[in-house]
């Protein structure tokens, strides 16, 4: 069963020794492990190490069927119970020690440091904090490790954001980027001159600002045409507990490999070439409460291993380019959730936007996206039909609301991103 031929590459010794430690870790302690990984039990490290790839992987699916067999201590020694949403739709709770939340901290003060978030700054917060989330208790607490300050206004309320900012003259903002084009409307019919503004940086938190080539995507191009700021891009789980993040160079978000283990792998489960796309599989290192190993988390991205410009080693992930289960296949395309963003994203009197993906009778993807009633008398309905078909080759239904209860729809309070797409 076991050829030695996988052997596993790290740059550093550290965190080799903390991978194998994981797994050892799990084997003793979690009751999932214990079962999934019996084969595994009896090897020595070196034989551990040589094998790394006969390793099974760890699914979505297994987190959600046995949520609490992953859990490697008494109940009485977690600290936090954070949520994620399952594969079934029931939530999944990835319960964090209080060496956890020391290890998340540690992660979020790196990865503001990445992004040129420094002691003494004030960065203002717009995410939740609270309802079992993780990002915005973990940020809370990268802040206070990195001995800065920070507003927590928490996501949406435009009003209450900029009195904030006009009052305590953040630096740093966090938030979900498409939020950012709510605050600038807001600022330009409230004649507040965002050319003047103590705002210099965005870390942007679970949509992308960036494409392919690492220069900034239509999102991004329309926050910073209106309001001068840099925007920093950000990728992270709940289930990795720990944030890829962009340094000064902006090509790509770094690896913490200190704190997970990256592979980036093909259909048939080997490592992709540099600059190559693939599913993104983390094990992670020094959990307590709920480690993974050979975690896949469906997402998809380009995997970049030559050193940054800015001098750091670790790899680097590209813009997540989709999901797995999110490849939407229609009328004889396939067409990633992104594409569909670009389009709207692009047109700047669209303000909000809902994507409905749902099944015909044959089972073929149907798209509708509901716009803003004063859409769809006007002029411009034709030029969005026509970007449609020329991006999509074919043209989705289109319904339509009002904004308010579109934005209803997408910043919801329960959410921790913004629901611009469903998949019925
Ligand atoms: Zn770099």
């Amino acid at each position: 069963m076991f050829n030695g031929e996988e052997m596993i590459v790290m740059d550093n010794q550290k965190s080799t020794d903390s991978l194998i430690e994981t797994v050892r870790y799990a084997l003793d302690n979690s009751p999932f492990y214990k079962s999934k990984l019996n084969g595994f039990y009896e090897l020595s490290v070196s034989e551990l190490q040589e094998n790394w790839k006969m390793i099974p992987f760890t699914t979505k699916q297994d987190l959600s069927e046995s949520n609490t067999d992953f859990l490697c201590v008494p109940m009485t020694e977690v600290a936090d119970f954070v949520t994620t949403s399952g594969t079934t739709g029931d939530p999944v709770t990835i319960f964090l020690t209080r060496s956890d939340l020391d290890r998340l901290a540690v992660n979020e003060r790196d990865s503001l440091k990445l992004a040129g978030v420094q002691k003494g700054d004030i960065v203002q917060l717009m995410t939740t904090i609270d309802r079992q989330f993780m990002a915005g208790m973990a940020y809370y607490q990268g802040v206070q490790k990195l001995e800065a300050g920070m507003i927590r206004i928490g996501p949406g309320v435009p009003e209450l954001q900029w009195n904030s900012i006009l009052r305590y003259k953040p630096r740093v903002l966090i938030a979900v980027p498409s939020f950012i084009l709510t605050l600038i409307n807001y600022a330009k019919t409230n004649k507040i001159d965002l050319s003047t503004t103590s705002v210099e940086t965005i870390v942007c938190i679970g949509e992308s600002v960036r494409d392919d080539a690492f220069s900034l995507n239509i999102l991004g191009e329309r926050i910073t045409k209106d309001w001068p700021i840099q925007l920093y891009s950000t990728y992270a789980s709940t289930e990795m507990a720990t944030a890829f993040t962009e340094c000064e160079a902006q090509q790509g978000c770094h690896l913490n490999d200190e704190l997970l283990f990256l592979e980036v792998l093909d259909e048939n489960g080997e490592e992709v070439a540099n600059g190559d796309e693939g599913e993104v599989v983390i094990t992670t290192l020094g959990v307590t409460g709920t480690p993974l190993i050979r975690y896949r988390t469906g997402d998809i991205a380009k995997r970049f291993s030559e050193p940054c410009t800015c001098g750091r080693k670790t790899p680097r992930l590209g813009p997540i380019v989709g999901r797995k289960n999110q490849m939407i296949k229609y009328k004889g395309t396939t067409v990633f959730p992104q594409a569909i963003f670009d389009i709207f994203d692009s047109i700047r009197e669209v303000i909000c936007y809902k994507i409905t993906v749902s099944k015909d009778d044959l089972q073929n993807d149907l798209v509708t996206i509901l716009l803003e009633s004063k859409l769809q008398e006007s002029e411009l309905m034709t030029e969005i039909k026509n970007k449609c078909h020329s991006k999509l080759k074919v043209i989705p239904n289109f319904e339509f609301d009002d904004l308010e209860k579109i934005q209803a729809q997408v910043y919801k309070k329960n959410l921790r991103k913004p629901e611009k797409i469903i998949f019925k």
